[in-house]
């Protein structure tokens, strides 16, 4: 078959469920714990190889063409807040809607515990889409949603994972869209396993008493912008709020990279590569070491792309900065797999002890990346 059956590493970016004319593709969880596309019905595939076509998987990796690099910070303190760095992604979307763009963005789903794309019509709906989810999001009804309004002369601006943004620039370029959309990004470590979530998920409830969450901020920044704090909580008055520094579990194995989709280790959207006309971040760099708000990184890829930055000044403060600084400290490379991924995510998804798991897999897996001077 023709078709996305024959991907072996998959991004999970959703593409080919919206492009598919016979709506036989389904983003569900894999074994791993990561959305990929299943084909609900085989026998109805024409075979039209369209889904392969808007495959991120399947691209090339994209050309430098930097226009600008830039650190941002919006000027309004309850933006800043709330957003993940420096609240630029927040201050595109306003621009963007204010001249009459609908806004696809990332929200937290309490229903499903889980984060999916949205597609919303005003800036007041977008508050949803602010801040990192440090999940992989659900895209296929948003995506179903977007192409549908493409098709309807309306216009939109996409965030998204850049290798979700892969898929939405080519299937825009194939069906001669693209003008009709503003792509972003963002700098981008990789996507865990939903095990690890559903693990810490089960770890409040337990250790916490904190069942029925129906608010969580990966970014939450009370203890300030650098430390990574994460905050959940029930419906009622409780709360459990942690840093990485205190040693929160759901940080200490994302950012140890024991549980990330097989294709991020090796991803080629890396720094300065990517589909976007606008890539955001955080702008982690000796230059704002103490900032405790939150900085974000720019760099801008296309002519529309860079006006955009240019209009915000009047509402972020936004200055030119070398390319080398605004992608300092972000992953440039390949990571290596570490050795025990696959037995980690085993026993994320059997539910065992973040203790047990780390002292026994994620300890060794990081000793045997420095004996094989892996960094
Ligand atoms: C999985 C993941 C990994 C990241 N890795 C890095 C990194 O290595 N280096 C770095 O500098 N920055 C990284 N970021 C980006 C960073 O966390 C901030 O989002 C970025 O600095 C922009 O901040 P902001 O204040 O402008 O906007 P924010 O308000 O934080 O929002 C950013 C936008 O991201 C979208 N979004 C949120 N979660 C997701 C998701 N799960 N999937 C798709 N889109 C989403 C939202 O719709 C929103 O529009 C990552 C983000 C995610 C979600
Ligand atoms: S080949 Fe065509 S019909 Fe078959 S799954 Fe892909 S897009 Fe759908
Ligand atoms: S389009 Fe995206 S979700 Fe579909 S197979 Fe390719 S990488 Fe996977
Ligand atoms: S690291 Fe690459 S492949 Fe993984 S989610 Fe990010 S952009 Fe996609």
């Amino acid at each position: 078959m023709n078709n996305v059956n024959k991907i072996k590493k998959c991004s999970g970016c959703g593409t080919c469920t919206a492009v598919c004319p016979k709506g036989i593709i389904q983003m569900r969880l894999d074994e791993d714990g990561f959305y990929k596309p299943a084909i609900t019905n085989e026998q109805d595939c024409i075979n039209c190889g369209k889904c392969l076509k808007v495959c991120s998987s399947l691209s090339e990796t994209p050309k430098k063409n930097i226009i600008g690099s830039y650190s941002a910070s919006s000027k309004d303190d309850y933006i800043i807040k709330n957003c993940s760095s420096g609240g630029i992604a927040y201050e595109i979307a306003r621009y963007l809607n204010k001249h009459n763009y609908n806004i696809c963005g990332c929200e937290y789903n309490v229903k499903d515990q889980n984060a999916v794309h949205k597609i919303v019509k005003s800036i007041d709906e977008y508050e949803k889409c602010m801040g990192s989810k440090y999940i992989q999001s659900k895209t296929e009804n948003a995506l179903h949603e977007m192409i549908k309004g493409l098709k309807n002369e309306d216009k939109f601006v996409f965030f998204g994972t850049p290798c979700q943004v892969a898929g939405v620039s080519k299937m825009a370029i194939q069906n001669n869209i693209r003008e009709k959309i503003v792509l972003v990004d963002f700098f981008c470590h990789g996507i865990p396993s939903y095990f690890l979530w559903k693990n810490y998920l089960n770890f409040i409830k337990e250790n916490k008493k904190l069942c029925n969450i129906q608010k969580v901020n990966f970014r939450d920044k009370n203890k300030g912008w650098h430390e990574y704090t994460l905050t959940t909580a029930d419906g009622n008055t409780n709360v459990f709020s942690q840093s990485l520094t205190e040693g929160n579990w759901f940080f200490k194995f994302l950012l140890s990279d024991v549980c990330l989709n097989d294709v991020c280790y090796d991803c080629k959207f890396r720094a300065d590569q990517s589909f976007a006309d606008i890539r955001v971040g955080d702008l982690w760099c000796k230059k704002y070491m103490s900032d405790r708000r939150g900085m974000s990184a720019v760099l801008t890829f296309t002519e529309i792309g860079d006006k955009i930055i240019k209009e915000l000044s009047n509402v972020c403060k936004i200055d030119q900065e070398a390319t080398e600084i605004v992608i300092e400290e972000q992953i440039k490379s390949t990571i290596p797999i570490p050795t025990f991924r696959k037995s980690i995510i085993k026993d994320l998804k059997n539910n065992k002890s973040f203790p047990k798991i780390y002292y026994q897999k994620v300890i060794p897996s990081k000793i045997i990346k420095k004996l094989k001077g892996e960094n």
